[in-house]
């Protein structure tokens, strides 16, 4: 890749100079600098001045002591001060020596001597008097108002220079704060995207994302439409304007995008979709027409908005309500310069969000974001890739197997396994190993599943007896249901919240059917049933399985269509356009039915969970002592108790069989 050396100033983005490889830096000037110097110098007058300063004396002294004596040149009255200065004459200054200041000297002008003159019609009378009664002494009387130089100078001009710096300070501050940039407030309506020029070092690159075939490919494509636009208009086509990568968090949208911007080889502005909001109004408006024009100066470039919900959200249908004014405005001004009277050619628009469903409509439509890439969790094999990316920097043991660690964590985000990895190599420095090991990796993922655990806490014999039982209720109940998840390990360990867990390794299904939605509400109150059962008695316990339960129930009815009394309705808003949240879509009837309903789903579900336990009383009985004593239990020790479950999938069985040949070096 070239190297750029140009630094450029772009959006508040700039990159270091670069000398030598190393970057270059020089003093930086700025303001600050000034104001210091100028106290310095006001200072340094006030101190630094040759003048003595006059010796303070009274009234009386001066007129029995020296002006009797004819030392007094000139009395000049400081009406402002409400003071006298004494001026002795040139040859009678020695004379005071002892009294005056050090650095008076013969030849020192003064004034050498100060006093309070009190009221002034008094002192002048009786300075009147003293005159006439020296009438052979020359005593000039002068009247004058002063201020001290640069000292009131300062003292008057302190108070506003200090507000002025404060005020400055602040604001550079504020707008700084406010992602102002260099330039300070000023700049507040330009755009504040990152410009990643042609040639800068980006380490991530596509090799760095790892499964999402179909969204690298259409994001690569992209790429090849802008180095050469001829292949793909010669046929009359048009360049799309924009792409919307959509997912759930943690799949790799951003890290997509920056991989394209380390491949693209063509000017790529960043941002996030807050970076436009502001507390200004028609800041957001102000910051896209900025962007767009930095961009169109740059074409063919890219643009990247992360998060773009926080502007791109549907507008209110309300008019009356304004509080969303700004935002609205700045997604008006996104949506004319992306398919407005001007055109942007060159330009395409890359957008990431995990919340397509609340964009606007006007947003998503063709012209402006012409394609929509979905980035979906991971599935088996692109959880394998991205184990393998994660892997690379660990020193992993040779019991790591990369197929086994993808199975063990459907549903998990790419970020989710970046986590596991981490995890592991804390887990395994903590306990000094020279490699992470497979049972690192496995902690790792209870940790994250489960949080952390809780050995520690306190539980009274009983207590742990009802939850043994309850967890053993679910491990047996699942155990013996065709569709259930099938089980990994039960636990009466406590771990985050919860006092004990069966755990199980969900089937990645694309669609689910009525059965098996239905065995799944029966293990998950298996539980409560075996607490009933058992000690004839329930708890707190199963608060979390009833509220599974109830809210799978609903979905059932309201939104699969699961219910023969509601029939195949679906009360569900996937573009979350409607009021359902305001108004219910359905009647009371309806209402009561659709409650009804649920009810009987829950409670046939609890009343086979409870028939399978007291069908397997003695099994269940034995599984929850197993698990008293052992405190976790593995699908081995209930295949010992229960016997096989004949409908073990393929997928399942080669679950826990290790590969040799897929191992992480
Ligand atoms: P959000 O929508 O919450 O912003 P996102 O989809 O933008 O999430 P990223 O920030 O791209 O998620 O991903 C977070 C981290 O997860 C990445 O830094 C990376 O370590 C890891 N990751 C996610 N997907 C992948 C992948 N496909 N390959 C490798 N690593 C991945």
């Amino acid at each position: 890749m070239a190297e750029n050396n140009e630094s450029k100033r772009d959006g508040g983005f700039n990159f270091p100079p670069v000398g030598n490889g190393r970057p270059i830096r020089t003093p930086r000037i700025n303001g600050y600098w000034m104001y210091l110097i100028l106290a310095a110098v006001i200072i340094g007058f006030q101190f630094l001045g040759e003048r003595a300063m006059p010796v303070r004396t009274t009234w009386q002294e001066v007129r029995e002591k020296m002006m009797s004596k004819g030392d007094v040149e000139e009395v000049k009255v400081i009406t402002n001060r409400g003071q006298a200065q004494v001026f002795l004459r040139g040859d009678r200054v020695e004379k005071y020596s002892e009294l005056l200041a050090k650095g008076f000297k013969s030849t020192t002008g003064g004034p050498h001597f100060y006093f309070m003159t009190g009221p002034m019609d008094v002192f002048a009378e009786e300075f009147k008097e003293a005159k006439e009664a020296l009438p052979e002494t020359e005593v000039a009387l002068d009247y004058d108002t002063e201020y001290d130089g640069w000292g009131s100078i300062f003292s008057y001009l302190f108070p506003i220079l200090l507000i002025v710096f404060i005020w400055v300070f602040f604001f550079r501050r504020m707008s700084r704060g406010m992602g102002g940039g260099p330039g300070g407030i000023f700049n507040v309506g330009k755009s504040q995207a990152k410009l990643f020029e042609k040639g800068t070092n980006i380490s991530v690159t596509f090799k760095d994302v790892a499964g999402l075939a179909e969204a690298k490919q259409e994001v690569e494509e992209i790429v090849s439409f802008l180095k050469c636009p001829d292949k793909y208009t010669k046929l009359g086509g048009k360049i799309p304007k924009g792409a919307l990568l959509v997912g759930p968090p943690g799949t790799g949208k951003t890290l997509m995008a920056k991989a394209m911007a380390g491949e693209a080889n063509v000017p790529f502005f960043s941002m996030s979709g807050s970076d436009f909001v502001e507390m200004f109004v028609g800041v957001g408006a102000s910051r896209v027409r900025d962007l767009f024009k930095q961009a169109k100066e740059k074409a063919p470039c890219i643009i990247f908005i992360d998060e773009i919900d926080a502007i791109g959200r549907a507008r209110g249908r309300n008019p009356n309500m304004n509080s969303n004014d700004e935002r609205e405005n700045t997604l008006n001004q996104l949506l004319t310069e992306m398919d407005g009277f001007a055109t942007n050619s060159g330009v395409i628009i890359l957008a990431a969000t995990n919340r397509a469903d609340i964009l606007d409509s006007a947003l998503m439509r063709a012209g402006r974001f012409d394609r929509q890439i979905y980035v979906d969790l991971p599935e088996l094999k692109d959880r394998e890739e991205i184990f393998k990316v994660h892997l690379k920097p660990l020193s992993v043991g040779a019991d790591v197997d990369v197929p086994f660690l993808a199975k063990q964590t459907p549903g998990f985000s790419g970020a989710d396994i970046a986590n596991v990895a981490n995890e592991a190599a804390l887990i395994a420095a903590r306990k000094d190993k020279s490699v992470v090991e497979k049972q690192d990796f496995l902690d790792a993922i209870d940790r994250i599943v489960g949080g952390l655990e809780n050995r520690s806490k306190v539980i009274k014999v009983g207590e742990k007896k009802a939850i043994a039982y309850h967890e053993a209720g679910h491990a047996t109940v699942s155990w013996l249901l065709e569709h259930a998840h099938p089980l990994l390990k039960v636990t009466i360990v406590p771990r985050g919240k919860a006092l004990g867990a069966a755990w199980y390794l969900p089937q990645e299904r694309q669609i689910t059917t009525k059965e098996q939605l239905l065995d799944q509400m029966c293990s998950v109150l298996g539980g409560r049933a075996a607490e009933e059962l058992t000690f004839g008695q329930i708890s707190t316990g199963a608060q979390n399985d009833l509220e599974k339960a109830t809210k799978q129930a609903y979905a059932m009815v309201t939104v699969f269509g699961m219910s023969e009394k509601i029939g195949n309705l679906s009360y569900y808003d996937s573009t979350g356009q409607s009021d359902f949240s305001l108004t219910k879509p359905y009647s009371e009837r309806t209402a009561e039915l659709i409650d009804e309903e649920v009810k009987n789903l829950v409670e046939t579900a609890y009343a086979r969970a409870k028939a399978i336990l007291e069908e397997h009383r003695e099994q269940h009985a034995q599984v929850a002592e197993l698990l008293l004593e052992r405190e976790v239990i593995f699908s081995d020790d209930l295949e010992r108790i229960l016997g096989k479950r004949p409908w073990t999938e393929d997928e399942e069985e080669s679950m826990n069989h290790e590969k040799e040949d897929a191992h992480v070096q």
